[in-house]
């Protein structure tokens, strides 16, 4: 409501100034008319109220104030002389428009950060062609005219070079990025009002023309007026606050108007001939000013465009976050630091840092924390190593350090650990502490191993992932036998996801039995990998190479399949019973593939087995990892028929709390419970639990890795019903199942004798 009450009024005084400044000029009224009086009372009386409620910047409203106070006294005082032109009257005109010069300069300086020299020389520049032609077409012609003395003619030509500064620098403020708004438009208005009195008066103290005084003043009391004007308006506040950032346009302007400056009082005085000595040696010294003040803009340019030169290559080569080096800054460091250890004793050292978990820190409490952390971690770094030695952010939560002036294997750890020991301190979070750790990679450069600096980091990388592995916040030192295992996994990782295009998967199987009937009552269905060239891979070492790289997804929705048509031709060609069962493992990785029920149904409807049949087998992690995706997932595999079976039961850290949240059907003893079963009490006993609680929750129990007789006996009369493992049958091949389903099965067997 306020708020629309001053803009209001500010527009009513804004449309009175223009009213005022004519009635002012057509009544020819004296400088003490009403006026006059209403114009810079006025005027001040805005300027006060208008700070007290909009709070414009401070240099505004003292500029304008001054401005304001000094030229209405001018025109008071030379209103009242009676001997013409006085000296304090042309200081008073001198001294606003000096005012206004620093006032203008101010707020200019704010929006054009670092470049303020440059507007100052380039208002020099334009300020001064302006004063050529102001010379040769304004006060030469009328020295003749008027009785000035020098010392008069020099203030006003010096009013007039400085107003063209004013003028310079207010278009520097219009066509930059200022913020368009009522209060600008008055202002500019309003200085430029000013500008054309200061000029207009000129004209009449210098030239014949004839116009009133009271016209002249006219101008300069809408100035005041206007300027009033756009202090009540709420904007006024904003003034110095830019638009939406132009960084090319206003340097274009600025261009143009100097190089006009420049050019047109250039072809002036190659045209026109000096009149006498005096105006030779104005026009001399004029001429020399210029050239002196485009030389300095020609060398802060150059300057300017070495700076941002020097700054773009210091950005391509740091981290902007942490102003440390980058990877690429960092090689360069590695390969001269390299190339100078040959002749000495000094081995540098690669540190390859990487902060543990950063990524669930980042995920969990937001990028600006996440920042922050790594800030710090930048600092304690450089605080913790040598002033020889140099850190560096290579990527997200990477960093490298080089110390150049190692000698041995065992300096280079130590070096690691006072970097471990720099981040032991916890870190100050929004919510509280934080304890942040990081695994180290050392690498160390031997002499013998000419290695380049992309090499020696590789290395200290490995090595990280070794600490990684290693259960993270410790240090690896890098050997050559990491860098052969690395190798080995990539050339696994792309063999693997040729294998099954290639026909190398295949399927074993191994009886699940009945311990107490003697009858084989399912199969589990183990993945072995025929790899071209390297003989029969164990599961245990590409399975977890399948779960990283995703393969395992293809992998084992091939395998499902595999197993259920293979199921169902042993039932069908009487291998064994209708109802036996077959089980598949499962990855965490596949159950949060969206279209792994769908996968399943699929395979159960091609095969015609029953769902019944068919056992997922998922670790405990699978419970941990995502819970409630897998959750859904096996709830609604759970809906369509299939079972579920948790495998390893014991060696994973599943809660109670869990297991009973989970839809489980089946829980599997892992070997190493089942091994020391019949020798061990505290096993014993351990067990006996299991099969207590999988009745508690009326899942079935099976025996996993049964080795000897033994270990079946005692799990019999643990009241454990069904068994797998190397004594019934090691897994497999399908056409070796139905000679080994005969062999359990015969009434002579070992199974049958034993039970
Ligand atoms: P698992 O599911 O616990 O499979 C049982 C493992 O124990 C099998 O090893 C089997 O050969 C072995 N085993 C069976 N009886 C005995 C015994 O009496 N003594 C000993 N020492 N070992 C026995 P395998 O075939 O090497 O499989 C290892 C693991 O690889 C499996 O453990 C399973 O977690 C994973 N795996 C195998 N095939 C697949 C698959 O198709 N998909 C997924 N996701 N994982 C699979
Ligand atoms: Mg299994
Ligand atoms: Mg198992």
């Amino acid at each position: 409501m306020l708020r629309r009450a001053f803009i209001a009024v500010s527009w009513l005084a804004a449309l009175g100034a223009g009213a005022l400044g004519a009635l002012h000029g057509i009544t020819q009224a004296s400088t003490t008319s009403t006026t006059a009086l209403i114009a810079v009372v006025g005027a001040f009386g805005a300027i006060v109220i208008g700070s007290i409620a909009h709070k414009p910047p401070f240099v505004v409203a003292v500029t304008a104030a001054f401005s304001i106070l000094v030229i209405s006294a001018s025109r008071h005082i030379e209103a009242q002389s009676t001997s013409g032109t006085s000296p304090i009257v042309e200081l008073l005109l001198l001294a606003s428009q000096a005012g206004l010069v620093v006032g203008l300069l101010l707020i200019v300086r704010r929006r054009l950060i670092g470049q303020l020299a440059n507007v100052l020389t380039d208002g020099i520049i334009v300020g001064l062609g302006a004063w050529v032609l102001v010379w040769i077409f304004l006060i030469q012609p009328s020295l003749a005219l008027t009785n000035n003395t020098p010392a008069i003619t020099a203030i006003q030509s010096a009013t007039l070079g400085v107003a063209m500064i004013v003028l310079f620098l207010l278009a520097t403020l219009l066509f930059s990025n200022t913020a368009p708004s009522a209060p600008v438009a008055f202002l500019g208005l309003s200085v430029s009002l000013g500008l054309a009195g200061i000029i207009l008066r000129s004209v009449i103290v210098r030239s014949d023309a004839y116009l009133f005084a009271s016209t002249v003043n006219a101008s300069f009391f809408i100035a005041f007026a206007l300027a009033g004007a756009s202090f009540l308006h709420p904007n006024i506040r904003h003034i110095d606050s830019g638009a939406i950032s132009r960084s090319t346009a206003p340097l274009m302007t600025r261009l143009m108007t100097t190089t006009v400056s420049l050019i047109a009082p250039i072809i002036v005085l190659a045209i026109t001939d000096p009149h006498d000595s005096t105006d030779r040696g104005v026009r001399t010294v004029s001429v020399i000013v210029l050239a002196a003040a485009v030389m300095l803009r020609v060398i802060q340019s150059v300057r300017l465009n070495a700076t941002t030169q020097d700054t773009l290559v210091r950005n391509a080569l740091t981290d902007s976050l942490t102003g440390l080096p980058n990877r690429i800054l960092m090689l360069e460091h590695i390969e001269k630091a390299i190339q100078s250890s040959w002749k000495t004793t000094q081995r540098p050292t690669v540190l390859f840092i990487d902060v543990d978990r950063f990524k669930s820190i980042n995920d969990s409490l937001g990028h600006s924390t996440g920042d922050a952390i790594l800030t710090e971690v930048a600092r304690r770094l450089s605080n913790a190593i040598s002033p020889q030695a140099t850190v560096a952010r290579i990527a997200g939560d990477e960093f490298v350090v080089l110390d150049s002036t190692t000698e041995s294997p065992t300096q280079s750890v130590v070096l690691a650990e006072r970097i471990l020991d720099a981040l032991r301190d916890p870190m100050k979070g929004n919510g509280g502490d934080m304890f942040v750790t990081a695994s180290i990679g050392v690498a160390y450069a031997v002499p013998t191993l000419r290695l380049s600096a992309e090499d020696l980091m590789q290395h200290a990388d490995t090595a990280m992932y070794r600490a990684k592995s290693a259960g993270r916040n410790c240090i690896a030192l890098f050997d050559d036998s990491m860098l052969e295992s690395v190798t080995k996994r990539l050339d696994v990782e792309t063999a693997l996801y040729r294998a099954l295009e290639r026909n190398e998967l295949r399927l074993v199987h191994q009886p699940i039995v009945d311990i107490d009937l003697g009858i084989v009552i399912g199969f589990e269905a183990l993945m072995r990998w025929d790899r071209t060239g390297a003989g029969t891979v164990s599961p245990i070492d590409f399975i977890p190479i399948a779960e990283e790289t995703g393969t395992i997804v293809p992998l084992g929705s091939w395998a499902i399949n595999d197993a259920l048509q293979q199921l169902r031709s042993w039932v069908d060609t009487g291998v064994c019973s209708p109802s036996t069962t077959m089980s598949v493992n499962v990855s965490a990785r596949q159950l949060h593939d969206p279209e792994f029920v769908t996968i399943v149904s699929n395979a159960l409807e091609s095969s015609g087995v029953s769902p019944e049949q068919l056992w997922l087998e998922v670790t405990e992690s699978v419970m941990i990892t995502e819970p409630t995706q897998a959750l859904s997932a096996l709830r609604r595999l759970n809906a369509l028929g299939v079972r579920i079976a948790i495998d390893d039961f014991g060696t994973g850290y599943s809660s109670l709390s869990l297991l009973q949240k989970f839809p489980i059907q089946c829980i599997k003893i892992d070997r190493a419970f089942v091994n020391d079963v019949s020798t061990d009490q505290a096993t014993q006993n351990i067990v006996r639990t299991i099969i207590a609680m999988a009745e508690a929750m009326g899942a079935d129990v099976v025996a996993e890795g049964v080795e000897d007789k033994s270990q079946l006996q005692t799990l019999k009369t643990l009241d454990c019903h069904r068994a797998q493992g190397y004594l019934i049958s090691p897994p497999v091949d399908v056409h070796d199942v139905p000679r080994v389903v005969r062999s359990i099965e015969d009434p002579d067997s070992w199974v049958s004798t034993t039970i």
